[in-house]
């Protein structure tokens, strides 16, 4: 055995949620994204003395609203605090949080790995601002602060030490992205940076009851990287103790150029942030009638979509996988639902050409050219059998898409495209087809069923593809056994 799988890994998660609010949480600068920097910073944003910070109400519904999908216990008043620390990023001296009492508490969030649902509890939730950004540029002697995002809101979701691989926290990091698209709280972008976390990750023997010293890596804002940090530290961790030495609880930055952690300070000389009340903000009092209402207008939660699109509609998990990964996507085959009942045929038409179309294009789906009523006007004629199935995907939607005016009957005829089930025309081709191969016939006759595939598929030639499947199979057979 190797000495690696000695050891079980143990992860707890920070993640940071940047909420997606119109103006930050304590004033009403803009959080809008991507703005010349140094734009969107008031004076309050800079905390000049005097300036008084304000609640954003709506910091609070989304920080319920996730409390709530997440089945956590919604704090009936909770409180802001001030946490002091000195950096060009934080141009108060001090962030507001909530270190006392957080706004939600406990709660978890189910993954599935392999199939397998577990239940990743959530220690609490708690509001806080977020700080600037420094940029360092290798090329110039100076570095550069953008303060616009300081004091856009943030939710912190901390979670208690239950994941146990990379796997786990790329499903966990996976599901709190599409949670908080649903819930329409962020737009869940790592790249962007509107969802971080730091990883906390310790090591210990199989069976053993304490879990090992930790370590912090931080600030990790895309899943490969994160993924390769915790590969690092596992490793890291499990070569210190196998060579006798023990882990220390520290702080990691995660280098992705090099792939390796490095500590940015030790907790032993971390600093004292001398938290203390924030004096400028009220508590935070939420009624029962408030927590009633958020709960009441809660969006449908993923893994409900997820059940409801392989129950209600009989989709496979591999349509309803794809389907409910991106919530508008679920939303538009729902609306589908309602113009066309051909459940298959609608996942089908948006899992293999509209959800491909709309990413090459840039598109979000619901801007995709053609209206569901001419679209279910599409699936209809193939149903009908008016129209074999694969000329229908190759040459009538590319021209629909072209002209999402023209009703797809219409095409279809001036592309002459339409099947006949018109028996006389049917008749004479099957009667060319079986007078041409007299050996054939008789070899059916004799038992090898098989060659009625050869059969339709000479008619099909003949009639180049407007022959109707299921009447031609018919007549076909009806003549060959007469
Ligand atoms: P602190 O207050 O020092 O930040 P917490 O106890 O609040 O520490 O834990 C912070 C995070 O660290 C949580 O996500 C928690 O799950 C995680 N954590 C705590 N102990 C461990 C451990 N031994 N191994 C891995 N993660 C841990
Ligand atoms: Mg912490």
């Amino acid at each position: 055995m190797e000495v690696y799988d000695k050891y079980e890994t143990v992860i707890g998660l920070e993640v940071h949620v940047q909420l997606d609010t119109v103006s930050k949480a304590f004033c009403g600068d803009s959080t809008t994204f991507g703005a010349e920097p140094n734009t969107h910073v008031s004076s309050i944003s800079l905390g000049h003395p005097g300036t008084l910070p304000k609640l954003n109400e709506r910091q609070i519904e989304f920080a319920v609203r996730l409390g709530l999908a997440l089945n956590c216990e919604i704090s009936p008043v909770s409180y802001f605090d001030r946490k002091n620390y000195f950096y060009a990023d934080l141009p108060k001296g001090y962030q507001i949080t909530q270190d006392r009492l957080p706004i939600c508490i406990g709660g978890y969030l189910p993954i599935w790995v392999d199939g397998k649902e577990k239940k990743v509890r959530i220690h609490h939730i708690h509001m806080e601002e977020d700080a600037g950004k420094s940029m360092h540029d290798d090329a110039s002697p100076y570095s550069f602060i953008d303060l616009n995002r300081a004091g856009v809101p943030l939710l912190e979701v901390v979670t208690e030490p239950d994941l146990r691989s990379a796997e786990e926290v790329d499903a966990f990091m996976s599901g709190m992205r599409q949670l908080v698209q649903y819930l329409e709280v962020c737009d869940g972008n790592m790249e962007q940076g509107s969802m971080r976390c730091d990883c906390n990750v310790s090591v210990r023997l199989h069976g053993a009851e304490k879990y090992g010293e930790r370590c912090e890596i931080k600030n990790l804002n895309s899943m490969r990287y994160a993924k390769r940090a915790i590969a690092y530290e596992v490793k890291r961790q499990i070569d210190l103790l196998e060579a006798g030495g023990s882990v220390e609880q520290q702080t990691l930055n995660f280098d992705p150029g090099t792939g390796i952690t490095s500590p940015l300070r030790d907790k032993e000389d971390a600093h004292d942030y001398r938290y203390f009340p924030e004096p400028d903000l009220p508590p935070v009092v939420v009624s029962e009638e408030y927590v009633a209402d958020v709960q009441a207008n809660l969006a449908t939660l993923p893994w409900v979509m997820l059940e409801r699109l392989k129950t209600e509609f009989g989709l496979s998990d591999y349509d309803a996988d794809i389907l409910y990964g991106n919530k508008e996507v679920a939303q538009y085959f729902l609306d589908f639902t309602k113009v066309n009942q051909n459940y298959k045929a609608c996942a089908n038409l948006i899992i293999n050409k509209i959800n491909p179309y709309c990413q090459e294009h840039q598109l979000s789906i619901a801007a995709f050219p053609v209206a569901q009523k001419v679209l279910a006007q599409f699936i209809e004629l193939i149903d009908s059998g008016k129209v074999a199935s694969a000329m229908a995907y190759q040459r009538i939607l590319p021209v629909m898409i072209e002209h999402p005016e023209k009703a797809p009957l219409a095409i279809a005829e001036e592309l002459n495209l339409i099947q006949s089930t018109d028996t006389n025309f049917l008749e004479d081709l099957v009667n060319e087809v079986i007078a041409a191969h007299p050996d054939k016939v008789k070899a059916y006759q004799k038992g090898k069923k098989g060659l009625l595939g050869f059969f339709m598929g000479e008619v099909m030639k003949k009639s180049k593809g407007k022959a109707e499947p299921k009447s031609t199979n018919q007549l076909l057979r009806h003549k060959l056994e007469a």
